[in-house]
């Protein structure tokens, strides 16, 4: 049991204001396993006052570029050294398997410190243009201010990271609210801040639900919110934000497809697709969900598929033969069941899962991995996005028709093509409306910039364009 009583509130652990607590309750066998204090709206305003008084009078946005990178070069070693107790806590939190925790949950959160820290090492903070007037102009690069950072729980240090690591590379401040679902990590990261050598206020934890959250997007102590969640929660923030003049950035759902051209062997996409569409449960935001394939080969890629899904393990997150555990919460299983019991409403068939427990499993959030087959787009098994393990697979008639499909859906995030021929895997992936498309898997790199079009949101993480995302432009123009 990991039991906090302590809020981290600028830099240091402080008693809460209130009195009620967050119970994290694991997936796997619905027994509570972390409690922490819950936040509440005085917290967020120490949090924020702190925040303030170290953005506009303290040392962290006044220091050289250089002095911060060193602190969080600290902070990337420090780290290092808790690969795998991070990955494991974040398996009990929320039943990610063991084997994807152990792969991304806790290793992506550093290698984007990594990244950011090569990005920053080598940044114009302060350049020198040929002005219109043939004067020299600087553009300066200065810290936005202090940063509301609202993540999710299906990647709760992945998203946090994306936006810790850039924002304190730039000298902003921030006020974290993890995810109800997901404290404990978020207490664990404090340490680490801490024994980096963070400097009081730069950095407070304020766990709670999406009143707090709301509560925090008001703040008229805060320059910007950067929100990673859902479509609906971001359509909020982003009109609370429009009202106010408020900085945001919002990485939100997607429905993503993956184009299967016919000239590819199907084993060789099926070992890469199992990652790409179900990886943590299927509750990815980048989630290959669903699946292109042509009329001519449409019965092979359904059989493909409801051989590899059926094939897949299923049970306890901890064991790492499981390729499949819970789902994080109750209500998270009940939603994917009645999109499962949706899809047969609509007409689609189910080759392989449906309805009802995995067997052998009495207790947790599972759900049986499910393949529908016979899916048109405009289904809503099809449009909106399910965040678990179900797949549709969806025919087309040619190369213009497959493109089409991916193109016809409310998000734009992510995407793939699976194909013999390199360059038409580049030519379609130009075509596909998406923030990130890769050709015979699913990857993002953290040097290039991540985000949606359409309704899969506003900004871009990672790369250069991530930390400026934390960064306002200034033009001096000097004397002449
Ligand atoms: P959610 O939107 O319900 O909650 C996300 C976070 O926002 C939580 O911390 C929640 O407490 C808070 N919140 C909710 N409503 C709020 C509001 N009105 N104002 C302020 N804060 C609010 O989403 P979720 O169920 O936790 O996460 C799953 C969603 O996140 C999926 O839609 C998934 O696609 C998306 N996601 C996107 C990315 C990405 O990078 N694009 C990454 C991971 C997850």
């Amino acid at each position: 049991m990991h039991t906090y009583d302590k809020l981290f509130i600028g830099g240091q652990w402080v008693a809460p204001a209130g009195s009620n607590v967050i119970d994290v309750i694991s997936p796997h066998s619905e027994e509570p396993v972390g409690r922490v204090p819950e936040a509440t709206n005085a917290d967020v305003d120490a949090a924020v006052a702190a925040a303030r008084n170290a953005f506009d009078r303290g040392p962290w946005p006044r220091m050289a570029p250089q002095e911060r990178i060193a602190v969080v070069e600290r902070f990337k070693d420090i780290y290092a050294t808790h690969l795998a107790d991070m990955a494991a806590l974040i398996t009990e939190e929320m039943g990610s398997p063991l084997w994807f925790s152990e792969l991304a949950q806790s290793p992506a959160p550093w290698m984007q410190i990594n990244s950011f820290l090569q990005i920053a090492s080598t940044y114009e903070w302060e350049e020198t243009r040929a002005g219109m007037l043939g004067e020299q102009v600087i553009v300066r690069r200065e810290p936005i201010g202090v940063v509301g950072v609202i993540p999710p729980w299906n990647v709760p240090q992945f998203t946090i990271m994306s936006k810790l690591a850039p924002a304190l590379i730039a000298g902003c401040t921030l006020v974290i609210k993890p995810a109800p679902e997901t404290p404990l990590d978020a207490f664990v990261m404090a340490e680490l801040l801490v024994e980096a050598g963070v400097p009081e206020g730069v950095v407070s934890i304020v766990p709670g639900g999406r009143e707090l959250g709301e509560y925090i997007v008001r703040h008229p102590g805060i320059d910007k919110i950067s929100f990673t969640g859902s479509t609906a929660a971001g359509r909020k923030i982003g009109a609370i934000c429009g009202e106010q003049l408020k900085r945001f950035s919002l990485e939100l759902g997607g429905k993503s497809a993956a184009i299967i051209c016919d000239d590819i062997d199907l084993d060789s996409v099926m070992d890469e697709l199992k990652f790409a569409a179900l990886m943590n449960n299927g509750q990815a935001c980048i989630a290959q969900t669903r699946i292109l394939a042509s009329r001519g080969r449409y019965a092979d890629v359904v059989d493909s598929l409801a051989t590899m899904v059926g094939d897949l393990k299923v049970g306890d997150p901890a064991d790492k033969e499981n390729y499949i555990g819970p789902l994080v919460a109750k209500r998270q299983q009940e939603r994917v069941e009645k999109y499962i019991a949706l899809g047969q409403e609509e007409g689609a068939r189910v080759v392989v899962g449906g309805s009802g427990r995995p067997s052998g499993l009495d207790k947790g959030w599972y759900v049986q991995p499910t393949v529908f087959a016979d899916v048109s787009n405009d289904m809503r098994i099809a449009q909106e996005e399910i965040f678990g393990p179900v797949l549709a697979v969806i025919p087309y008639d040619d190369e213009e028709d497959a493109i089409r499909i991916a193109n016809d859906s409310e998000y734009g995030l992510a995407g793939s093509v699976w194909t013999n021929d390199a360059a038409k895997g580049l030519d379609i992936a130009r075509r596909v409306r998406a923030g990130t498309i890769a050709v015979n898997r699913y990857l993002m790199d953290f040097f290039a910039p991540f985000g949606g079009f359409k309704a899969s949101g506003l900004g871009r993480g990672f790369g250069r364009e991530g930390l400026e995302e934390y960064l306002a432009a200034k033009t001096m123009i000097p004397a002449f």
